[in-house]
């Protein structure tokens, strides 16, 4: 096939502006609160005073924290109000990062080369929930850390009754989250950080998620179990700006209890010939209007804003697990106490993937959770505003499958069933490696896929390999 070229001639700027509004025509509908996961979006003024701090820097360069000053500041500023919301000591010190993986990927780098500095560790492991988001089994894959599960209780919490046991000679770290992402719950965070103590290994909580908002929630007079720098076992704690901080997108910290710590995630190389090279995370280039967004958010919401939106997003939260439990068949998983709930279905007779099939088709973006089977949502201040229209939706999609049995046997239903046969577990990843390989093919690949905008395109092309399976017998 012909690549593409560029124009011949550019184009007026007005001109490639409407271009890209029209890109976002099938993009999912997150302005009106209909989207569930990937976006944390206030107002269209929102964005365009992020935007405007975004623009003035989105030339400078955090590469170089000596050079661009400015930058350096904002991002000295960002950790130091972190630290003390996360009630860090006077040591407490970190990094603004592009995004919570790069954070999650730097605390396991971190903790690696410190064992293997001070430990000689050579073959080193990690200890994770099983509910620890994906970006740590990212990290154990990319720098050779061996993740060593903690398995779930039956209310979906993690079990550490064998962590004491678990920690060898080669764990370089321990990881609890606040809250992990699959059902919103909050490990035992104090109790690991007992047994963490006691083993003279690294805890790090992963509160991408949850650390712009669990704080102000708790200063709303929620009752939270502790989980930050007030437990002492904890040495490091990641949390995303670009989460419920509401940053612009590129945007979240890592922060360690003290510099002794935080020096293990530094690079060094002094014999490059481009010069002597230094940087304290894992990006060259580092987006200086990310850091000004930020950095410009934190400073237009104050306290008040984030309590504010904290408080509607509580608000939201409660009136959607009350409105779920009113749902003949439906149950909450597991013990949310954040900004985020999953709930799937008591009732062997009706399918949540199935529900899920229904609410894409009155317009909402749904997220999928498995073992246990359930429909996720990342709940948002802007959402207060559509709960209850999602949950009448919700009743009727309920409805709607009870009456309709089959509808388990088609669209993402189909797909997530056919995954949960253990025989067939194994051909998922190499399926969906397919489907994603396909998608990077020269060219943007050729998936066909495009009937109608839901469900989403892996569950899309799961379904057509079901269908496809089936044929062949
Ligand atoms: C979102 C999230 C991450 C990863 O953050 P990205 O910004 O998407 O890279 C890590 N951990 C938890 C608990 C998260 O919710």
């Amino acid at each position: 096939m012909d690549h593409l070229k560029l124009p011949e001639h550019g184009r007026p700027e007005d001109d490639v502006l409407e271009s890209l509004k029209g890109f976002a025509e099938n993009d999912p509908n997150y302005r009106e609160g209909r989207t569930w996961s990937l976006v944390y979006h206030l107002d269209d003024a929102h964005d365009a005073f992020t935007a405007k701090a975004y623009g003035a820097f989105s030339s400078a360069n955090g590469l170089n924290p000596a050079a661009f000053q400015s930058l350096k500041r904002m991002e000295t500023e960002i950790i130091s109000v972190l630290a003390g919301l996360l009630h860090g000591g006077p040591d407490t010190c970190g990094v603004v990062t592009a995004g919570g993986t790069e954070s999650c990927l730097m605390a396991v780098k971190a903790y690696r080369d410190m064992a293997r500095k001070t430990r000689k560790v050579t073959r080193p492991n990690m200890i994770i929930p099983a509910t620890a988001h994906v970006a740590w089994f990212k990290a154990a894959e990319y720098f050779g850390v061996k993740a060593r599960l903690l398995p779930m209780n039956s209310d979906l919490s993690t079990d550490i009754s064998r962590l004491k046991r678990m920690i060898n000679a080669g764990t370089v770290m321990v990881l609890g989250s606040a809250p992990e992402y699959p059902h919103g719950t909050i490990d035992p965070i104090s109790e690991m950080g007992q047994i963490t103590r006691a083993k003279g290994v690294p805890l790090h909580v992963d509160a991408c998620v949850g650390g712009l908002i669990l704080p102000f929630m708790e200063k709303n007079g929620v009752e939270l179990p502790e989980w930050d720098f007030r437990v002492p076992g904890v040495t490091s704690i990641s949390a995303d700006l670009h989460k419920y901080g509401y940053a612009a997108k590129g945007a979240s910290t890592i922060l360690y209890r003290n510099l002794d710590l935080l020096k293990h995630q530094m690079f060094v190389y002094q014999d490059w010939p481009g010069g002597v090279f230094a940087s304290p995370a894992l990006l060259g280039t580092r987006p200086g209007g990310a850091y000004a967004a930020a950095w410009a958010v934190m400073q237009k919401m104050g306290e008040d804003g984030y309590r504010k939106l904290a408080r509607d997003t509580a608000e939201a939260v409660e009136t959607l697990k009350a409105g779920i439990a009113d749902i003949k068949g439906l149950r909450i998983l597991g013990n949310p106490q954040g900004p985020l709930l999953a709930y799937g279905s008591s009732d062997p007779k009706l399918n949540i993937y199935a529900v899920a099939d229904q609410l894409e088709q009155a317009g909402w973006n749904v997220n999928r959770v498995q073992n246990p089977a359930g429909i996720h949502c990342m709940v948002t201040a802007k959402h207060l505003g559509v709960a209850g229209e999602y949950l009448s939706d919700l009743a009727k999609a309920v409805d709607t499958v009870r009456a309709n049995p089959d509808l388990a046997k088609t669209g993402g239903a189909a797909a997530y069933g056919m995954m949960a046969h253990v025989p067939l577990r194994g051909m998922v990843k190499s399926k969906v490696l397919d489907i994603f390989a396909e998608m990077y093919r020269a060219g943007g690949g050729n998936l066909q896929l495009d009937e109608g905008k839901a469900p989403g395109l892996l569950e899309r092309g799961m379904a057509r390999y079901v269908q496809w399976r089936s044929k062949r017998g």
